[in-house]
């Protein structure tokens, strides 16, 4: 259900094939998943499960795990199995990996065709283990291990250099009659990145799998994500995404969230409409809106909470809130529903407007 103030989409979503990922459905007008990936040794099962269960608890619906040895093959059946979301096994360099994840039962294999040595000979033997366990394929093209005949052929990872390794392997599956496939084209700039997704969603329909990768630290990482991602999306363009941070896993998996959410592709969480602050604040609109923030973490409704310094758009945003304060002369005006219903002194603002949102979280799930 769209909340009452979400706008109108920015543009219809590209119609791509469909596929399940382990119960979570990508592409063909399915919600945009946000995945992650653990930075544990999977063959570490129990730190492994155990980030695993804090990425799901933080909103991940899809997790990858990296695969590059036999100990980390042998962990990933207990790992499948135990995870409560869709696992998808990670593999570079070694084919015989792909078919120990397919066989335990890995929700998806992604392969890197630019780094797997006779990739394309052995496709026809993984079209036919992923066919027959019903596993889909990731074909995870990446700017950094490019397929050499392309680097050679463009110079360098350009678009269309990234656009042509991806189909060309595409191809090869296709050759098995085996389609059940996402794609992604990664870059590290967001300019290059988002050209490629152009031009991949242009030639073909499967779904595909948005990332900027090695973004970098979490506040450049955040941004150039956001950026490359806000355009594609609002074009319709990608149905799984991947924040990529030089930091902890769940902060990924909060940023690609708060993305989806920003352009109205997931229903709003809590949101904290609050003012930059300026020389008219009279209250310390930081601290009041990281309190109020705090406070009303994981309201498992949507709600829009207006904070907001002064008296000169304070009262108009705290009006179109479901909640909200408008700061002045040591007080604070409490609006629920555009209506003031009272005025407190500054220091009981934070606790007036938790007790009104969790009043409006009973009615609201009460409805
Ligand atoms: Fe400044 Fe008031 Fe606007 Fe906040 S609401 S930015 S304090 S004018």
């Amino acid at each position: 259900k769209r909340h009452e103030h979400e706008a109108e989409p920015l543009a219809p979503r590209r119609i791509t094939r469909q596929l399940n990922v382990g119960g979570v459905l990508v592409g063909g007008g399915a919600p945009v998943s946000v995945q992650s990936m653990t930075t544990t040794r999977t063959s570490d099962i129990g730190a492994t499960l155990q980030q695993i269960a804090e990425l799901t608890a933080t909103g991940c619906q899809i997790v990858r795990v990296a695969c590059p040895t036999q100990d980390d093959a042998d962990a990933l059946k207990v790992i499948a199995k135990k995870s409560q979301i869709p696992v998808i096994a990670d593999i570079h360099f070694q084919p015989k990996y792909v078919f120990a994840a397919i066989d335990a039962g890995c929700a998806a294999v992604r392969v890197n065709p630019g780094n797997i040595k006779q990739f394309d000979d052995r496709v026809g033997e993984i079209a036919k283990a992923a066919k027959d366990a019903g596993t889909p394929i990731r074909i995870g093209v990446n700017a950094g291990s490019l397929d050499k005949r392309l680097l050679e052929k463009y110079g360098k990872a350009t678009p269309e250099a990234l656009v042509e390794s991806a189909l060309w392997e595409a191809s090869l599956f296709e050759e098995h009659d085996f389609r059940d496939i996402k794609i992604s084209v990664k870059h590290n700039d967001p300019v290059v990145m988002v050209n490629a997704y152009r031009q991949l969603s242009q030639a073909c329909d499967y779904p595909l799998h948005l990332g900027v990768t090695e973004a970098g630290p979490a506040f450049q990482g955040t941004i150039k994500s956001a950026v490359a991602f806000g355009a594609l999306l609002s074009e319709g363009i990608g149905d799984t995404i991947r924040v990529s941070l030089s930091a902890p896993p769940v902060e990924e998996v909060k940023v690609g969230n708060q993305i989806l959410e920003s352009l109205g592709l997931r229903e709003r969480g809590l949101e904290i409409v609050s003012c930059p602050s300026c020389g008219r604040a009279q209250v310390d609109v930081y601290t009041l809106a990281e309190q109020v923030t705090a406070g009303l973490e994981g309201l498992p409704v949507p709600l829009r909470v207006a904070v907001m310094g002064c008296v000169v758009n304070g009262p108009g945003e705290a009006r179109e809130a479901d909640l909200g304060v408008a700061s002045g002369n040591g007080r604070g005006q409490i609006f629920v529903k555009g209506e003031v219903i009272r005025t407190v002194p500054e220091s009981q603002i934070v606790e007036t407007l938790i007790e009104e949102a969790v009043r409006l979280a009973e009615e609201m799930g009460a409805e």
